[in-house]
């Protein structure tokens, strides 16, 4: 760790804070990056540094870091009605207000909303859901919950479950209930010869054999990100969803699309599911929902398990789960105003407008020595590194190629995300073509650079 004196930021965040998700020995080598504030695309520090964050904060900061119209949403509705839980039958207006308008940006006309803090939150409430209303309807064992290795949707203890990383491990997790079908990555895991179509159709047999095995009556659900985001942006192979959908729905076992990423534009269409052409029974949002300015997740039921959940409640009284600020009416203002942003004031017509420049730039990379696969959609993309081209061979875990990547980024003023070997970006929707050249010039050269230094 470089020596930061007694009193500096560094020092103080090193005496007191725990740190999640961050790699302790570049953490170690560099110490901890403390900002103050942001300015459209660009995050400062305490010493005045400034990066573009290529990465929307965590996915979600879309409207850059200072909206000056979310902000103001947040005051008014400060100056209002501060704070209110959704218990009781009690509830602000605001929440209303967003029911109703997610209801209209949704694919379920005649769906309904539970709200919560978080994207977390919000999948283990999908899964109380199912497991409530499958409970109450007299079929206890329908609980089991299916999810894809690599995928990610969060980190409670059953969303931790459904997460498909090696690192839950260290948690003693999966629970038993959890199972897990493949990560459809074709670039990967197809095989030697073996076209699209095929790999899907294996990826459909794999997911049938596993429901018929566990038995589809043991089986609630089954949650998917139209695009795996911190799984590596992991697009679908052409037809993965129509070929899985139909083996779902012959089960009887709800497809829950995972939106917290894909949701409000990221992939080019306001949801992840219509890019991808399929219907889900629920989806899940968070991050874009409030663009950032505000904790928020929110379950959207399609109209099937809306009327299921409806009954089940009125069974045996009530659907006993809420947090505290489920329905915030702070939340439900910016969230309201954060869909205006972007789907009535630019911001979405903007990603659709810059998407072709981010693909071609990032898909440029991959001439580069040690990019393997430059892949993406909308205004999301990755690359792989790879130590062999031809045969695909990851580096060495010792390099921690992507870490060194990410590091050499962050010196040369880019903040992008290390994801396994591969490098992840995701700007705010407001970037504008001159930003995303100066970001990929930057990218560039940091990559040209850590490629000289490895040999
Ligand atoms: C971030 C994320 C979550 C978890 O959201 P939190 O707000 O961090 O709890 C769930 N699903 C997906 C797809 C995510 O990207």
């Amino acid at each position: 760790m470089p020596e930061f004196a007694p009193n500096s930021w560094e020092a103080r965040a090193n005496a007191h804070v725990l740190y999640g998700f961050t790699d302790m020995p570049s953490l170690h080598a560099r110490g901890p990056v403390v900002l103050t504030h942001g300015r459209g695309i660009h995050v400062f520090d305490v010493h005045g540094r400034s990066w573009i964050d290529a990465n929307s904060g965590l996915w979600n900061m879309v409207a850059g870091f200072d909206h000056k119209g979310l902000a103001e949403a947040a005051k008014a509705q400060y100056d209002r009605f501060p704070g209110y839980h959704a218990f009781f039958g009690r509830l602000s207006d605001q929440t209303v207000e967003l029911s109703e308008r997610l209801i209209e940006v949704s694919p379920f006309p005649d769906g309904k909303v539970f709200f919560t803090s978080s994207g977390s939150e919000a999948n283990d409430t999908m899964v109380k859901m199912l497991w409530f209303i499958n409970t109450v309807k007299g079929r206890p064992e329908k609980r089991k919950i299916i999810t894809r290795e690599n995928g990610y949707h969060g980190v409670t203890v059953a969303t931790a479950s459904m997460t498909g990383k090696p690192y839950n491990k260290w948690f003693g997790l999966p629970l038993p209930e959890f199972k897990r079908v493949s990560c459809p990555h074709y670039w990967r895991h197809g095989e030697p010869g073996e076209s699209e179509a095929d790999y899907v159709a294996r990826l459909a047999a794999e997911l049938e054999a596993l429901i018929e095995a566990e038995g589809p009556q043991t089986i609630a659900g089954f949650f998917a990100e139209p695009v795996m985001g911190a799984g590596g942006v992991i697009v679908p192979p052409a037809g993965y969803f129509q070929a899985i959908a139909p083996v779902l729905r012959r089960h009887g076992i709800p497809l829950i699309s995972d939106e917290v990423i894909c949701g409000f534009g990221r992939t080019g269409s306001i949801w992840g599911c219509q890019t991808y052409d399929f219907m889900p029974d629920a989806i899940i949002s968070s991050k874009n929902l409030t663009a950032g300015y505000f904790p928020m997740g929110a379950v959207i039921l399609g109209p099937e398990l809306a009327t299921a959940l409806t009954e089940a409640a009125e069974e045996v009284e009530e659907f006993v789960h809420g947090f505290t600020a489920s329905g915030h009416p702070v939340g439900c203002a910016v969230a309201l105003k954060a869909i205006d942003v972007v789907l009535r004031e630019g911001l979405f017509e903007n990603l659709r407008a810059v998407a072709p420049r981010f693909q071609g730039r990032l898909r440029a990379l991959a001439d580069l020595p040690h990019i393997g696969e430059a892949r993406g959609v909308g205004l999301m993309g990755a690359l792989e590194a790879v130590a062999d081209k031809d045969t695909k061979e990851p580096f060495p875990a010792e390099l921690s190629i992507s870490e060194r990547i990410a590091n050499t980024c962050m010196d040369n003023g880019l903040i992008c995300r290390p994801l396994g070997q591969a490098i992840v970006l995701c700007p705010p929707f407001i970037i504008t073509e001159g930003e995303i050249d100066r970001l990929f010039d930057l990218l560039e050269k940091s990559l040209r650079q850590v490629f000289r230094e490895i040999g």
